[in-house]
């Protein structure tokens, strides 16, 4: 068989599974979530040598505590014409859903979604990233040795491949990735009408008030916006703060980073490489122009770009377009901090917002999270949450913004709270992957 008809045939296999019924019963989800967990356990030195990254397994025991209780009818309100009636939401599997991850996080970016699929009572068609191929591949081998061979098939390969899955028809489909090929996916699913999650990248600022803890900030900036070589979504994508603070925000950067890796980064173990030579011109040529206050060193044949810092970058200029996703951070200064909340909201909804603001109550750089509430997202209110937790500025900052998420006083974990949705508004938007028919009888 060639590659293209294997692929829409592993696509009818999977819907064949799923309309005989046999992902319906809770009893067959909790089994294949626990066979998901037990190759994660068996196979964690293959994925950790594929992926030199651990994976976070909390999804499937969450998923496993709260499937019942996410599946069962939630009874409705009832009006004087249905007193006397029976009226519910029951959540349904949708039916065959697509997941097309990205490469800078394989392993999460497919079973993550793959835990909510199964969860739900879904077939799933799995399609990783071409550019991380060894895991690609090693999932490809995995997953029909651990769970059900029909109804979750791994197709590997890349925009080929992606384009012919997208002409078959999908229930849904889990795109993560850049916000161009965004764009192809959810055109190819209007053709079919068939509704999207995108998950895809944004500018995430940090605010870093004049009064907070620099050194602590700087810390906690510099391990999120370089670890993966910036390529991470939710990575500090530039600075905003007062101009009296610039010159020390780049001292304290550029001492944690000597602690990090080194006097060269080059040489250190710890740190990363650009993915492919496209991305790599893209972030040199987002350089241009500017003269480093660290870094600036590059190195093409090994795709090696040094942890660089730039300062009083313009407002307008072509690095606050779009997302730099690689090790550039750039400082733009702003008069206070309405200033930066305008700034914030002259632009496109960040993915999370990064706010360093001192807070008597916020006691030892207590780690405070949260995600807001925003009126196209699925999510809980954290609202009381926030109220009394934290000082007038920082409330003041969250409710005069919008984004995916935000965080104060620390970066990007927010994502490890399984407890929390995650996702952006606006142009990065998330949805769900389960439906509620409502049913009145
Ligand atoms: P990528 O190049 O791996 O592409 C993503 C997927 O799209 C792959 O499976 C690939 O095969 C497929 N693809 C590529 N070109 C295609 C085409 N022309 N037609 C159809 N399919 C195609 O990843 P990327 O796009 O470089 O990913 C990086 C982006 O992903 C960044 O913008 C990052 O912010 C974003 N991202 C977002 C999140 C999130 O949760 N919001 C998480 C991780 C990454």
């Amino acid at each position: 068989l060639d590659k293209i008809s294997s692929i829409s045939l592993a696509v009818q296999r999977a819907k064949e599974a799923f309309l005989s019924g046999r992902t319906r019963p809770l009893e067959f989800r909790l089994q294949q979530l626990h066979a998901l967990q037990v190759m994660i356990t068996e196979k964690a030195t293959e994925i950790a040598t594929a992926l030199k990254q651990d994976i976070n397994r909390n999804e499937i025991k969450l998923a496993t505590e709260k499937l019942r209780e996410w599946a069962a009818p939630r009874p409705a309100e009832k009006n004087l014409l249905t007193i006397s009636d029976e009226v519910y939401i029951q959540p349904e599997p949708l039916g065959v859903v697509l997941i097309i991850g990205a490469w800078n996080y394989p392993w999460a970016l497919t079973l993550v979604p793959l835990i909510g699929a199964i969860a739900a009572g879904n077939a799933a068609v799995v399609k990783p990233s071409e550019l991380s191929e060894c895991s690609s591949l090693l999932l490809r081998a995995l997953l029909p040795r651990y769970l059900d061979k029909d109804l979750y098939p791994v197709v590997t390969g890349g925009a080929p491949e992606t384009q012919e899955l997208l002409r078959l028809r999908f229930d849904h489909v889990f795109y993560t990735g850049s916000s161009t090929v965004g764009k192809v996916v959810m055109e190819a699913a209007a053709h079919h009408l068939t509704p999207v999650t995108l998950e895809l990248g944004g500018k995430s600022p940090c605010y870093i008030d004049k009064n907070c803890d620099i050194r602590v900030a700087c810390r906690r900036i510099t391990w999120g916006k370089f670890v993966n070589c910036g390529q991470t979504c939710i990575a500090p994508d530039y600075i905003l703060c007062e101009p009296c603070i610039q010159g020390r925000v780049v001292e304290c950067i550029r001492q944690t980073l000597l602690e990090f890796y080194g006097a060269d980064p080059k040489c250190s173990p710890d740190y990363g490489r650009i993915i492919n030579q496209r991305h790599f011109n893209r972030i040199m040529g987002l350089m241009e122009g500017y003269t480093p206050v660290v870094g600036g060193q590059s190195d093409s044949s090994q795709r090696y770009i040094a942890p660089t810092v730039l300062k009083d970058v313009p407002a307008h200029s072509r690095l606050m377009q779009d997302e730099i996703f690689g090790p550039v951070l750039p400082i733009v200064t702003v008069s206070d901090m309405d200033d930066a909340i305008n700034f914030i909201n002259e632009r496109e909804k960040p993915l999370a917002l990064y706010i360093f603001c001192s807070d008597k109550k916020v006691r030892r750089n207590h780690l405070k999270v949260g995600l807001k509430v925003c009126s196209t997202s699925s999510c809980l209110s954290y609202n009381g949450f926030f109220s009394s937790c934290f000082s007038k500025a920082i409330k003041k900052m969250i409710e005069e913004t919008t984004s995916g998420g935000v965080m104060v006083n620390d970066v990007m974990m927010h994502y490890a709270l399984v407890s929390l949705p995650f996702g952006g508004v606006g142009k990065i938007f998330h949805s769900v992957l389960w439906c509620g028919r409502e049913v009145a009888a």
